[in-house]
């Protein structure tokens, strides 16, 4: 694992995230049966960025469940996160909830069907990571803020097609926010255990999502969780999962365990690249996988 140190960079176009430290290394599996593993800076905090889009996307299914599906599709995208082009050709419909364009339209959704789509998200990630402390990390999103032009383009592009309800700016923040939140491995693992547990939180009994929505999820994960390179994720990994530019990953073997990885390098695709590699290990060891 230490020979991959200085494969990837950490984050620089959300100034705020050049400041972690590139050596951090963190990893927690938990068990649908309650055991915790953990490994190095497991209890450490760092910046979820897009593993938010889970927690977002669960909150709109809850809200407007397979209507979500007009206005997003569920194909990966075989493109970046936060590309324009393919946005252009399809008119204004985000090929997935995982990539940027995508996740904007998600957030405009639950803008418009819960009183504070900030609020809900921190709650709900309090909730489910049994952490009450939790906070969106205020610099980020100030950051990513100022220096977030693609994303303002994507958003004024979406709205230009009429796939955006709620004014450019509210998106904007609420968005900003949720790629802010701070969690550790811990509590992302405890988070994630739903989508092993067909849609029920194991630690509160809450169901979720049905068992249905949550297959779904599931596999839009494991097609749409890396951007253009879920292929290469599924190969390696072989688990649905989801990554973050702040160099988290979380993914999940269902009916067993989540994990959550945290390695700040990423690649060109925004994926952490030690991260990426333990989770390879993890199933190739055990010969866990969903396949
Ligand atoms: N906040 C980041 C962005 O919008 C999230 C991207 C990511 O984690 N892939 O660019």
């Amino acid at each position: 694992m230490q020979s991959l140190a200085g494969a990837g960079r950490v984050a620089s176009y959300i100034p705020e995230l050049a400041k972690v430290p590139a050596g951090r290394f963190g990893m927690a599996l938990a068990t649908l049966d309650g055991q915790l593993f953990t490994v190095g800076d497991a209890r450490e905090r760092f910046s979820v960025q897009s593993i938010s889009k889970v927690f977002t996307l669960t909150l709109a299914i809850q809200q407007v469940g397979e209507k979500l599906f007009e206005r997003v599709g569920k194909e990966p995208s075989g493109n970046p996160f936060n590309s324009l082009v393919q946005l252009e050709y399809e008119h204004g419909i985000p090929r997935n909830p995982f990539i940027n364009a995508g996740a904007l339209v998600v957030t405009d959704e639950l803008l418009s069907h819960l009183p504070d789509a900030k609020a809900a998200v921190l709650a709900f990630a309090r909730r489910l990571g049994g952490a009450s402390d939790l906070e969106y990390d205020a610099a980020v999103a100030a950051s990513e803020r100022k220096t977030g032009f693609t994303n303002i383009a994507l958003a004024n592009f979406l709205k230009s097609h009429g796939n955006l309800h709620h004014p450019v700016d509210v998106v904007l923040d609420a968005y900003f926010h949720h790629c802010s939140l701070s969690m550790s491995c811990v509590e992302l693992a405890q988070a994630f255990l739903f989508l092993a547990n067909h849609g029920v939180s194991p630690a509160t009994g809450e169901r979720l999502l049905t068992k249905s929505q949550a297959k779904r999820l599931n596999a839009i994960l494991l097609t749409c969780g890396f951007y253009d390179e879920a292929g290469e994720f599924a190969f390696r990994v072989g688990l649905p999962g989801k990554s973050g530019v702040g160099g988290g990953i979380a993914a999940v073997m269902p009916g067993r365990w989540a994990v959550t990885v945290w390695s700040p390098e990423i690649n060109r695709h925004g994926n952490s690249v030690r991260g990426m590699k333990a989770l390879e290990l993890l199933t190739t060891m055990t010969g866990e996988s969903i396949f």
